[in-house]
């Protein structure tokens, strides 16, 4: 490639999303990726022992995450993901108890409440605590999500039941380490919008990401380069380029992945 107009640091998700938008934009764009695959945390890797291919994530999707599925729409793999059209889980607690939270469609943050108000693992006490979450409170970056939960008033049984899955499934991070201004953000995202912005989405496949080391994406929207020209090595997975690219693609690691 010739001088890029835009250099994205970082191949994960977001810089990949950047540099789609702006490729298509007309930008000549190069991504710089310290690792020897893009994808970042939304990769997956082969387990040396097994052979099995392990996918790192995201395992969950939330229907307010609109511009990772733009992005898996350019990409075209957007139906390799099913979105529900609202919210709609199966619990089991502690003790076995199984149980159903199903928000209806209505305008948030109706659909939360009404769903609430029917799920039977909860008691009057979640209940009320949980309408004070109706209309998200801040949060400082000084308080895990733990401790801004409990400063909100959820009782344990709302953090075990929805609250802290919810948090695992969003962050990857368990509550009690967890900041809270991102969780915070999730939750303002999927209780303010559309009753479809709460609802979960499964990938179907183990490929349905940006990593072009799974099988079957076709990439060939940006030119992917290593950050260190100096170290420059053959990819040992490089970049699958199927021909239809406006971009030289090329993948070259600066230092092999541990
Ligand atoms: C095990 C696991 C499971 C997860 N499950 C879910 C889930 O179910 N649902 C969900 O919503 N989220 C989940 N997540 C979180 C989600 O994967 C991340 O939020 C998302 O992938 C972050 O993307 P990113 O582009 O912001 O950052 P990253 O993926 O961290 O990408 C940053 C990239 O920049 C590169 N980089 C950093 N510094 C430099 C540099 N100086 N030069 C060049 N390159 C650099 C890194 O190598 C990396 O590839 C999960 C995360 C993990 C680890």
């Amino acid at each position: 490639m010739t001088s890029p107009d835009v250099i994205v640091i970082g191949g994960g998700i977001a810089g990949l999303r950047a540099a789609v938008d702006l490729s298509a934009r007309g930008a000549r764009v190069r991504v710089l990726e310290a690792k020897a695959v893009i994808g970042g945390r939304a990769s997956s890797f082969v387990d040396p022992q097994t052979g099995d291919r392990v996918d790192n994530g995201q395992h969950v999707l939330v229907g307010c995450y609109h511009e990772t599925f733009r992005f898996l729409a350019t990409i075209g793999t957007a139906d390799r993901v099913r979105l529900q059209p609202n919210l709609d889980v199966a619990f089991v607690d502690r003790h076995g108890a199984r149980s159903r939270l199903r928000c209806p469609s209505l305008p948030a943050p109706m659909n939360l409440l009404a769903g609430l108000l029917e799920w039977e693992a909860l008691g009057w006490s979640d209940r009320v605590a949980a309408m004070r979450m109706a209309k998200i409170p801040p949060a400082s970056p000084f308080e895990t999500v733990e401790q801004w939960l409990v400063h909100n008033g959820q009782t344990a049984r709302m953090r075990e039941m929805l609250w802290e899955p919810l948090a695992l499934a969003a962050l990857n991070q368990s509550v009690r380490e967890a900041a809270a201004p991102p969780f915070a953000r999730v939750l303002s995202d999927m209780f303010s919008g559309e009753p479809r912005d709460a609802a979960l989405g499964l990938p179907l496949v183990l490929s349905t990401n940006c990593s072009p080391s799974r099988p079957g994406i076709s990439w060939r929207h940006a030119a992917v380069m290593s950050a260190s020209a100096r170290r420059r090595r053959s990819c040992s997975d490089p970049v699958r380029c199927r021909g239809r690219s406006k971009w030289t693609c090329a993948v070259s690691a600066c230092r092999p992945v541990p």
